[in-house]
């Protein structure tokens, strides 16, 4: 069993994306989830600068398509267009209307890192049959589609040296199928494999200045939305989980909970005690209730003061019932003692608990109003209990706990 510091330590380190900072990612690349969320953050931020990128790439093409034709004997350039046209570019043209696609940021990322070879592929092509003619000035247009490879054309790391492997290997089979002379094509090789030295050490400097930029900022919004004191969820994030958890359940058709947990006397026990004392009190018993939260799903926040609160997510009423024992004994297993509560020797809370199918009719403000109501009716009836609240209750005594657009007194 953990001792509270111990808990308090899980609650505040629980960040995979802090973990991650401090054990650092040397071959570029996060454990499964974070990666999972690494790739959709990525796609999505950068599916415009790569629409742009991509665009690029089809200036370029069409300008060295020009200027090929310009220095190239007119009977070796059909080949060469059938390649640019029948390949390279539509390659491109695909990438650049699946970023115009709805569903663009999933579809990219899976299939750009197939695509990827293929115009570079269509240019070695055509750098062999000119190299065959004579011809050997097009072959700077191999380097370049490298370089392009890495980083502009929305590839991770791997990805693009994947890509780039496969090209380089296709150089060496189609120059020594299509009789380029050994050491024109053996300085070309090495000519190429520099550029993918080069471009892979500045893709992978990228990559790890991307990579920690995306933890920080995560780390960051994990930061914003905890509380200073006990490190659980703060009442910002409680607002947002609600609210979104609220919509969710709508659509499941699932039944929410909503538990306010509030110190009993604790007024006196500032008195009593000291402030640091009910600081340390508050730490502990926020830790209690992270304790009491098993299911991934649950979620506990500090609601304000010596206030906290606990979301379940399509609990069955026994789970919500058993929730609020779980909250008593664990209140009053950390022993702490209350040297001014007339209700117990020792620390004791208050839960109020509210029970609701979420529908268009009701709003998640009323949700809090009712469980706000049961935690009022539990202190009333004698403090250290629970007061448990189903949305029927609304009809009868709350009446803000219909949406008022919908014209319910
Ligand atoms: P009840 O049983 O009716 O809830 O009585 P109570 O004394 O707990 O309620 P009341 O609202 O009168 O007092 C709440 C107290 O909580 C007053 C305030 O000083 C204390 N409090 C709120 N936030 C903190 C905090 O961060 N640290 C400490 N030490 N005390 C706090
Ligand atoms: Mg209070
Ligand atoms: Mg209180």
């Amino acid at each position: 069993m953990l001792n509270p510091d111990q808990t308090q330590q899980l609650i505040t380190d629980e960040s995979a994306a802090k973990r991650q900072l401090r054990a650092g990612f040397p071959w570029l690349k996060f454990e499964r989830e974070l990666e999972r969320e690494f790739r959709r953050d990525q796609a999505r931020t950068r599916l415009t600068q790569i629409r742009f990128n991509l665009y690029l790439a089809v200036a370029l093409s069409l300008a060295f398509g020009g200027l090929n034709a310009l220095v190239l004997d007119p009977e070796y350039q059909r080949a060469i267009y059938l390649l640019q046209f029948g390949l390279l570019l539509p390659v491109i043209v695909a990438g650049i209307a699946i970023t115009y696609l709805e569903k663009g940021r999933h579809i990219y990322p899976r299939v750009a890192p197939l695509l990827a070879p293929l115009p570079g592929i269509a240019l070695v092509a055509a750098e062999i049959e000119a190299s065959g003619s004579g011809v050997t000035l097009l072959f700077p247009t191999v380097v370049i589609a490298t370089i392009f490879v890495y980083y502009l054309a929305g590839l991770l790391f791997y990805e693009a040296l994947r890509s780039n492997a496969i090209l380089w290997g296709a150089y060496l089979a189609l120059g020594f199928a299509g009789d380029v002379p050994e050491t024109q094509l053996a300085y070309n090789a090495l000519v190429l494999l520099c550029a993918n030295l080069v471009g892979a050490t500045v893709a992978a400097s990228i990559e790890r200045v991307v990579r920690t930029q995306f933890l920080e900022e995560m780390l960051l919004s994990e930061i914003a939305a905890r509380d200073g004191l006990t490190g659980i969820y703060n009442r910002r994030r409680f607002d947002e989980h609600l609210d979104t958890h609220w919509r969710q359940a709508q659509r499941d058709g699932v039944p929410l909970a909503l538990l306010l947990v509030d110190i009993d006397f604790f007024k006196r026990f500032n008195d009593r005690h000291g402030h640091q004392a009910g600081d340390e009190c508050l730490k502990a018993v926020a830790a209690a209730l992270a304790r009491a939260a098993r299911r991934p799903l649950d979620f506990v926040a500090r609601y304000g003061g010596e206030e906290f609160a606990i979301v379940l997510y399509d609990p069955s009423r026994e789970a919500v019932a058993e929730f609020g024992n779980r909250i008593h004994a664990g209140v009053s297993s950390l022993g702490i003692p209350h040297g001014d509560s007339p209700v117990a020797r020792g620390v004791t809370v208050s839960v109020g608990a509210a029970y609701v199918w979420p529908t268009l009719e009701r709003t998640p403000h009323g949700f809090v109003q009712l469980a706000d109501e049961a935690l009022y009716e539990a202190k009333g009836d004698g403090r250290n209990r629970t007061v448990f609240r189903e949305a029927e209750y609304a009809d009868l005594e709350t009446g803000s706990f219909r949406a008022r657009t919908r014209g319910a007194a």
